[in-house]
């Protein structure tokens, strides 16, 4: 198959930190645009919207949507009605109906929609599923600790309504767990911390069930000083597994196992390739489930205002 023509819409962080690499050295595709209201990418012709950029390379075949998630579900729609492939970054959208009519607009026009969570593609997370395979899980920990002022500098559209807050970051763990365990993990009971100006929390504390009533339980913390702390911890009838810096490495009671050597972003744009070359989605709500569900239904705790 001749590579994929493709443009990245969104120049922020992540697309330059991650996209824009796993892009220039994949042999599947070939980045040939990109779409953001003030960015511009060496090399390659930048548009400020992805109309723009439609209008003037009409040969775009798939679009990576790196934007804040309030503009996602837009731009998805109009580039899934204009016949392009479509890679969502996570979270995939600011509510759950709308994902579900992407995926329908999607079939109905024989295009690839892929949510993609790029923590699952973390070379520890596969071994990890095998290592879990057929053992017994007790209970599951998971420690998401990080400092916003470091690893979200300046970026104000996590703390509005549909930003997500520390579940941005959380998102991922949870990611990597619906993942690992198949089932349903359902939501008893959860702690949300608000700053008083923000509408998004600053801190968590979830406490779940999953398939077989597993205790499991979620912290995660925005003001985390130091390093940070991206851990799950399974604990199982054959020992305790820990993946730890968000799926990076995994220990078995503390030895180290052999973790896959291939990067997160580049397996990651294998499967969308693959997705593309099958007409096949790959839509998987099921992080933000559990975010919607603390969002129904948690305590809501007011705390101190934040100042980024
Ligand atoms: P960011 O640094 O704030 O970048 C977002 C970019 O989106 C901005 O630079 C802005 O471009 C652009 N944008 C805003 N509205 C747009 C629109 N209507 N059309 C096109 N572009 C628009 O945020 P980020 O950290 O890259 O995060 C983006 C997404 O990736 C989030 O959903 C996040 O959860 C996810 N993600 C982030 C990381 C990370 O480490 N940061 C890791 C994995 C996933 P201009 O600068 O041109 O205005």
């Amino acid at each position: 198959m001749s590579s994929v023509k493709i443009a990245l819409v969104g120049l922020g962080k992540i697309a330059r930190d991650q996209h824009i690499p796993a892009l220039t050295a994949s042999a599947e595709f070939e980045l040939v645009a990109a779409a953001s209201p003030r960015g511009k990418l060496d090399g390659v012709r930048s548009f400020p919207s992805i109309a723009e950029l439609f209008e003037a390379i009409p040969e775009v075949a798939a679009v990576a949507l790196c934007t804040p998630p309030q503009v996602r579900y837009e731009t998805a729609r109009y580039a899934l009605e204009r016949g392009r492939h479509v890679l969502l970054e996570k979270p995939p959208g600011v509510t759950l109906g709308e994902i579900q009519e992407l995926a329908e607009i999607a079939l109905r026009h024989a295009v690839t929609l892929f949510a993609s969570w790029h923590c699952r593609h973390s070379p520890a997370v596969e071994p990890a599923r095998a290592w879990l395979a057929g053992r017994q899980i007790r209970k599951i920990t998971i420690t998401w600790k990080e400092d916003v002022r470091v690893w979200h500098p300046g970026q104000r559209w996590i703390w509005e309504a549909g930003g997500l807050g520390v579940f941005d970051p959380g998102i991922n763990a949870l990611s990597i767990l619906t993942h690992l365990v198949p089932g349903t993990f359902r939501l008893c009971a959860a702690d949300l911390s608000y700053p008083e100006n923000c509408q998004t929390p600053i801190a968590a504390r979830l406490a779940l069930a999953g398939p077989g009533d597993i205790p499991t339980v979620m912290e995660l913390d925005f003001l985390h000083q130091g390093a940070a702390c991206w851990d799950i911890v399974f604990d199982t009838d054959a020992g305790g597994l820990r993946l730890s810096m968000g799926g990076k490495y995994l220990h078995v009671d503390d030895r180290s196992l052999a973790t896959s050597d291939r990067t997160e972003y580049a397996s990651l744009y294998a499967h969308f390739a693959s997705l593309v070359r099958e007409r096949r989605l790959d839509v998987d709500i099921a992080p933000l489930q559990i975010v919607a569900d603390a969002f129904l239904s948690g305590r809501r705790i007011p705390v101190a205002a934040f100042t980024g």
